[in-house]
């Protein structure tokens, strides 16, 4: 059996289409979520559905009662992911899952990222468990540009403080395939091994496209704007932002211009068999979606 924490976000959603796609029957996939009333829909397709919170870990060995394989998206209340993902591992050992496998991030182990070292921690902490895992270190996603596409509709312009760092993004349908071909053969070979596997989009593309892209998108001429990180910060909180999500932002960027989100590995079309979505596809799809 197969199992998928966080089944109800937009990952957990796309890996759980994406095994029953590869012909995984839905009783022999475990929604492992927090908020099962959101699941109703994958309950109707036969998906089994669990309550599992990762602040709550009386539901965590139970929901992974029976579970061979076990996907662990990372959580996404940033500052708690580290003993929220302590207790999965703890409870999957419990349960006697055979292998885990978890979405980290791009070089986890050594990337300077503000989002690294939870992701860091949690590779540590799964290593020491004993368990077998497979480690897919996620890179950035086309979908996080969705807000950006919508400022650039209002005001032509994409600001940033990235300088010349490039993104090698890729869909999250793309991420979502790469673990559900894992989870498959991790289901389906008892004695596979565990891997580490830095996942990226095909190519590596700089805001400039970002910004022409965009105006494709929407009709008019984007530009990109780059601006100090200082500027960045000023122009963040002038439209509301607060202190902590704008000094989120910057350091976001500023692991941009320093290359982290820009390395192409090939790994991610490897495993889906397929060239990663490319940028404009991947910001089209995102935005008909939401419109
Ligand atoms: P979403 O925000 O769509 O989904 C997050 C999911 O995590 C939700 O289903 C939520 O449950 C679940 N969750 C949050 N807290 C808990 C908890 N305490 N116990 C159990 N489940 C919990 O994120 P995505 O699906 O887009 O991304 C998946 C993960 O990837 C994120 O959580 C984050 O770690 C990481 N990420 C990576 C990015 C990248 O570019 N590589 C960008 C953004 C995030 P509920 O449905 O009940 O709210």
């Amino acid at each position: 059996m197969i199992a998928v924490t966080a089944a109800t976000g937009h990952l957990g959603r796309l890996v759980v289409d994406s095994l029953l796609e590869r012909g995984v029957a839905p009783e022999g996939i475990v929604a492992a979520v927090r908020t099962p009333a959101k699941a109703a829909d994958l309950a109707e397709r036969g998906v089994v559905v669990r309550e599992a919170d990762y602040s709550r870990p009386e539901t965590l060995a139970p929901a992974f009662d029976g579970v061979d394989v076990l996907l662990l998206v990372s959580g996404s209340e940033v500052g708690q992911r580290v003993q929220q993902h302590a207790n999965v591992v703890e409870a999957a050992q419990a349960a006697g899952v055979r292998h885990l496998v978890y979405t980290s991030v791009s070089q986890a182990t050594t990337s300077t990222l503000v989002l690294a070292p939870e992701h860091k921690a949690t590779e540590e902490l799964i290593e020491a468990s004993g368990l077998t895992a497979t480690i897919l270190r996620n890179g950035w996603y086309t979908e996080n540009y969705l807000g950006t596409v919508e400022q650039a509709r209002e005001t032509g312009v994409v600001l940033g403080s990235v300088g010349d760092g490039l993104v090698a993004s890729a869909s999250r349908k793309d991420y979502a395939e790469a673990a559900a071909a894992v989870l498959v053969a991790a289901d389906a070979d008892p004695s596979l091994e565990g891997a580490l596997h830095e996942l990226s989009g095909d190519v590596a593309w700089d805001h400039p496209f970002l910004a022409a892209t965009i105006g494709e998108i929407v009709g008019r001429e984007v530009v990109y704007q780059d601006v100090t990180p200082e500027v960045h910060t000023q122009a963040l909180l002038d439209v509301g932002l607060d202190e902590g999500t704008a000094g989120f932002v910057v350091a976001l960027d500023a692991g941009t211009r320093a290359g982290l989100l820009g390395q192409t590995s090939g790994e991610l079309s490897r495993l889906i068999g397929r060239p990663t979505t490319p940028l404009a596809e991947g910001l089209k799809a995102a935005v008909s979606v939401t419109s």
